[in-house]
């Protein structure tokens, strides 16, 4: 499919933005991180205080059926991680009302999203959750609220190439 912005086919050039920790992390010295964080590629716990989840992003994109998702972490309460980790493996996760967070990475060429609330949704065991921001002015949530063009979604998927 032709991209009408630019005439290049970006249909299977989308290369997933996903980002592999909470920025918080790497703020932390080796040493810190060895000694206070627990982590994996799916969640994130610092110094037993600060929880993290690692979602998906969904973009509408015109044209497309499916959606272009940025893989970005976001901050929790400790209940709500507590009540995360009890879904885990729960069939029926889905039911669970969402969970105010805040988005927990930068992500680079936009106005700062570190910090961005939304929502989290569960979605199944074998599922990444998925993130609505919160209604507002920033570009990112009008992005998410209005969908993107194709060409938009290769944006984003260069971003840091
Ligand atoms: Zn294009």
């Amino acid at each position: 499919m032709m991209c009408s912005q630019c005439g290049k086919d970006h249909a299977d050039d989308l290369g997933e933005l996903a980002f592999r920790r909470p920025d918080a992390l790497f703020a932390l010295s080796a040493e810190e991180r060895e000694h206070k964080v627990r982590e994996s590629n799916d969640w994130c716990v610092i110094a037993g205080e600060r929880f993290f989840l690692r979602a998906l992003l969904p973009l509408a994109v015109a044209q497309m059926n499916d959606s272009y998702c940025i893989g970005i972490w976001v901050e929790l309460q400790p209940s709500d991680f507590e009540r995360v980790c009890e879904l885990w493996r729960d069939e029926g996760q889905a039911g669970e009302p969402p969970f105010a967070v805040r988005l927990a990475n930068s992500i680079a060429n936009l106005p700062e999203t570190l910090g961005l609330e939304g929502l989290l949704q569960l979605s199944g065991p074998t599922s990444r959750p998925s993130v609505t921001l919160s209604a507002s002015s920033h570009p990112l949530a009008v992005e998410q609220a209005n969908g993107i063009s194709l060409h938009r979604a290769h944006e984003y998927s260069v971003i840091f190439a």
